[in-house]
């Protein structure tokens, strides 16, 4: 006999038609089922030319399509976790942190690079999804921070594009210490009068909202973009209700006050140009020349 029953059914989530576009010469759009040629998607940034589907960007294509002739400098590439609590749950994080390096040829879940914005000296971090879902561990705080603390130096624009799951379960409260570091970086670039231009793509959720992605002096989001703090399956669970439509996208939250502007990736990099003209940027050049002294340290 069993003691307790579960009174309602448990709430069945569909498996999430993955958003990045697969290899191969075509692709089906998962939104409106057209077939796309996979170059002419290239042209278009991943969006779909129909239904204006974003599909996901890795974080090298992010930064080819912000940066002026897909040009940067790479910063701090050489960062990498040492595993500091040789954590382990269904696999050691030691073989997913090799696992994701083969898989994605970064040393961990971002990118900075700095260079120009139509003319507009700038640093960018950008996440990689691939690598662990794009978790904030130590290396994207330690990342961050300096991308920060090299933009206070050469005054220079700081963007950071989110897509991430959150903090890095496995690197425990190092990971989530860097919410903290990262957000005091930022209220020193305030301090410094240098603007910082949060972009939240999907999915941006966990930590990464709760932290530095919601303290842009603007704060962009690409459309349809999930965006929240717990995930939509998880406040499912929890409350055990189905949630209303379009819950945690970027269109319902922006007409609740989350967020300052919903732009289509295409329109992002003349918006982003704008916006740092309007917060009294100057062309400049190329922030390139010297190397980052933290470099590999
Ligand atoms: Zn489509």
């Amino acid at each position: 006999m069993a003691w307790f029953k579960k009174a309602r059914k448990p709430i069945v989530t569909p498996a999430a038609a993955t958003s990045r576009v697969p290899e191969g010469l075509w692709v089906k759009c998962p939104e409106c089922d057209t077939i796309i040629y996979t170059k002419d998607l290239v042209k278009t940034l991943s969006v779909c030319p129909k239904c204006a589907h974003h599909f996901r960007l890795t974080a090298a294509e992010r930064l080819r399509s912000l940066f002026d002739d897909e040009q940067w400098v790479e910063h701090d590439a050489g960062l990498a976790s040492n595993d500091p609590l040789t954590f382990t749950d269904t696999k050691p994080y030691a073989a997913r942190l090799a696992a994701s390096r083969k898989a994605t040829g970064l040393k961990d879940a971002i990118i900075v690079g700095a260079g120009t914005i139509e003319g507009l000296p700038a640093i960018v971090g950008a996440m990689e999804y691939g690598f662990i879902g794009g978790s904030m561990g130590v290396v994207m705080g330690e990342k961050l921070v300096r991308a920060i603390e090299t933009a206070i130096d050469r005054r220079m624009a700081v963007l950071i594009v989110s897509c991430s799951g959150g903090a890095r379960m496995m690197e425990g409260a190092l990971s989530l210490m860097q919410m903290a570091k990262v957000s005091a970086a930022l209220a020193r670039l305030d301090r410094a009068q240098l603007p910082y231009l949060s972009i939240l793509t999907d999915p941006t959720t966990g930590g990464v909202t709760a932290s530095f992605a919601m303290l842009g002096d603007v704060i962009l989001a690409e459309p349809k973009a999930l965006i929240g703090f717990a995930g939509p399956r998880v406040i499912e669970q929890t409350i055990r209700q189905k949630l209303p439509a379009g819950f945690q996208r970027s269109e319902f939250l922006i007409e609740r006050g989350m967020l300052d502007l919903v732009v289509d990736r295409r329109e992002l990099k003349p918006t982003i140009a704008r916006l740092l003209r309007f917060m009294g940027m100057t062309p400049g050049a190329p922030a390139n020349q010297a190397a980052n002294p933290a470099a590999g340290r």
